[in-house]
């Protein structure tokens, strides 16, 4: 039995000692400490050995087994090709961990958009504050504390008079206050209201406001940035209207439409003859986008200019009403839910 175990020993390190790539290895080992290895087997012939060399020999076969293994294991690094785990605890052709990139929200897209159509006409960027006081929020643009229309631009007040500004157009008031004309300026940015959150509601969103103040700036100036603007946005096609409206801070203002993005204002019949009824505008063929007007004199008093030697334009719309209509989008608050399966159309 003892010289069994060593002639298994010297072959088997002799075999693994000669293993040329990592096959070879893999064999001797299978062949010598595998399950139906030769050095198992010793062990399974214990039952044979006497009680009183049952001890001794045992010692042997478990030096051999460590011994084997050792040289097993010294021998695999040198191998190549070889595919055993043991050797090779990286595997490098398994895939990576790949990482999820994210990308713009639709939001930042369609501000980035509306803010390149100005871009291109020779408009600035311009921010300012989210927190705001009474001051720029009301008073500078021309909406007195007792004026009705402060309604309209009601907001969520913090401590000391410090407000969360309801609308863009205070950063015209402080722009102006530090710049001189002639400028054209875009105003990005996110405003709050008291709302109810509903499908066409949020407390917060986000609006871009436009600016334009020189010495000679007439109406038709603004008729004509935004035509342009409505028909980059909307397409070449798009027709607009101005409807007369209010505001504190433009004198004359107006409302503007586009031409229904889904029916462009025709009369669509269904198979009976009926009149079907667009369901984005309602049948009117035109769907509001924007308020606009001349700048109130009294705005450009506030900060310092003279009504009589300066004239203006100024704008504002609703981003999320804009990527709505541009997307088809039919809940505001999807915008804001991150939810995974809306963001990836974008
Ligand atoms: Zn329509």
């Amino acid at each position: 039995m003892k010289d069994k175990i060593k002639e298994i020993q010297r072959s088997a390190i002799e075999e693994i000692a000669q293993a040329s790539d990592a096959e070879a290895l893999e064999k001797a080992r299978v062949k010598y400490l595998g399950r139906k290895g030769l050095i198992t087997e010793l062990f399974k012939s214990m039952g044979g050995v006497s009680p009183a060399d049952r001890a001794e020999v045992g010692k042997l076969i478990n030096s051999l087994k460590e011994t084997a293994t050792k040289a097993v294991d010294e021998k695999a690094p040198s191998l190549s090709g070889g595919r055993d785990l043991k050797v090779q605890k990286t595997d490098i052709t398994l895939p990576g961990i790949s990482r999820e990139i994210g990308h713009r929200h639709p939001i930042s897209k369609t501000i980035e958009e509306i803010c390149g159509v100005f871009i291109s006409l020779g408009f600035k960027v311009v921010e300012g504050p989210e927190i705001e006081n009474e001051h720029y929020n009301f008073e500078a643009l021309n909406i007195p504390l007792e004026h009705p229309s402060r309604d309209a631009f009601d907001t969520f007040y913090l401590a000391d008079k410090w407000l969360l500004r309801s609308h863009t157009s205070p950063v015209q008031a402080r722009f102006m206050e530090k710049n001189k004309p002639p400028f054209s300026i875009v105003i990005p940015g996110k405003v709050y209201r008291p709302d109810a959150t509903d499908a066409s509601h949020s407390f917060m969103f986000h609006q871009v406001e436009g600016l334009v103040v020189s010495d000679n700036i007439k109406f038709s100036d603004l008729k004509g940035a935004l035509t342009l603007f409505a028909k980059q946005m909307f397409g070449e096609s798009t027709r607009m209207r101005f409807r007369p409206s209010f505001f504190p801070f433009t004198e004359p203002s107006a409302e503007v439409d586009i031409s229904c993005i889904l029916c462009s204002g025709k009369e669509v019949r269904d198979a009976q003859g009926a009149i079907h009824r667009c369901s984005l505008c309602g049948g009117k063929g035109w769907i509001e986008i924007l308020g606009a007007g001349m700048v109130n004199p009294k705005v450009f008093k506030n900060v310092g200019y003279n009504p009589e030697k300066v004239t203006g334009f100024a704008f504002g719309m609703g981003v999320e009403r804009i990527a709505i209509l541009k997307y088809g989008i039919t809940d505001i608050r999807m915008f804001f839910e991150n939810d995974i399966r809306f963001l990836r159309q974008f």
